[in-house]
């Protein structure tokens, strides 16, 4: 009974809905049968989905890792796509390598002059306490053991170094995934729910990268990326979702201010720590 056990935390977990099992301890969700390989995207959108929508995000990354290490040093990008986060880092005096799996990306990234590892980050193999600072946008729920990934992402940093998560919300998206299934959004076309091999939530990302041996640990809401890269507003269309998602975001903050900073309800959250 291997899956019943939490492969984070280790609890016990049971079953949330069909084919998700949700662990009792740091609330968890992950699929029983995993999901091959990362996502595939229909052609054409993968540009809007790892470039121009998080320009921004990528930005507040940097800011956040230059003011925490103003003499910068290594980065590493897991999950680099085509190259997009290290540009930016490499603009602003970073030292970028990255990692990513989709061998079209990785030739891509690397043709832009970074080294990138095709290797998941677990098993690449990196000399220890060599970065700085790494980024990890939206990879740890495709990953094949994010809990052992974010020891080895420890293992290559260096003592002081930052690490920078986004990842998807799973107190936001699971219960949306519920009405999605009953049909809820079907007249509009919508299918707002993002839920992928694990599904975190802030608690969660807080006890996987505390057992890694990261401390100084913050989880805030993320605002979220512009438009609609990922054409899930259906007949709302990309202005109308984009503007939907801000002003979602503005209830989120509003919540988790009043809930005295306790409840996550933004779709994305952001994780910092420190080694
Ligand atoms: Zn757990």
């Amino acid at each position: 009974m291997k899956n019943c056990l939490c492969p984070v935390c280790g609890a016990a977990a049971a079953p949330a809905a069909a084919g998700l099992l949700k662990c009792g301890a740091c609330g968890l969700v992950f699929k029983t049968e995993k999901d091959p390989g990362p996502a595939v995207y229909a052609p054409g959108l993968e540009e809007g989905i790892y470039a121009a929508a998080k320009e921004n995000l990528f930005a507040s990354a940097l800011d956040f890792l230059g003011r925490v290490l103003p003499r910068r040093g290594r980065l590493l990008d897991i999950g680099c796509a085509a190259g997009e986060l290290m540009k930016a880092a490499a603009a602003q005096g970073w030292e970028a390598d990255g990692v990513e799996l989709d061998p079209s990306l990785a030739h891509k990234a690397a043709g832009l002059g970074f080294h990138v590892y095709s290797r998941p980050v677990e098993d690449s193999f990196l000399d220890s306490e060599t970065y700085n600072a790494a980024t990890v946008f939206e990879v740890f729920s495709q990953m094949e053991d994010p809990a052992r990934a974010v020891s080895e992402i420890f293992r290559v940093m260096r003592p002081g170094g930052y690490i920078y998560i986004r990842e998807f919300n799973a107190a936001f998206h699971l219960p949306l995934y519920a009405l999605e299934m009953r049909g809820v959004f079907k007249p509009l076309g919508l299918s707002p729910s993002v839920v992928h091999n694990f599904n975190f939530r802030a608690k969660t990302l807080r006890v996987m990268l505390e057992s890694a041996g990261f401390r100084d640990i913050t989880v805030r809401n993320s605002p979220p990326t512009s438009g609609d890269p990922y054409r899930t507003g259906g007949a709302l269309g990309g202005f109308l979702t984009g503007a939907l998602k801000v002003l979602y975001y503005w209830l989120t903050q509003a919540l988790w201010l009043i809930t005295f900073r306790r409840v996550f309800a933004g779709s994305t959250l952001i994780a910092t720590a420190r080694k």
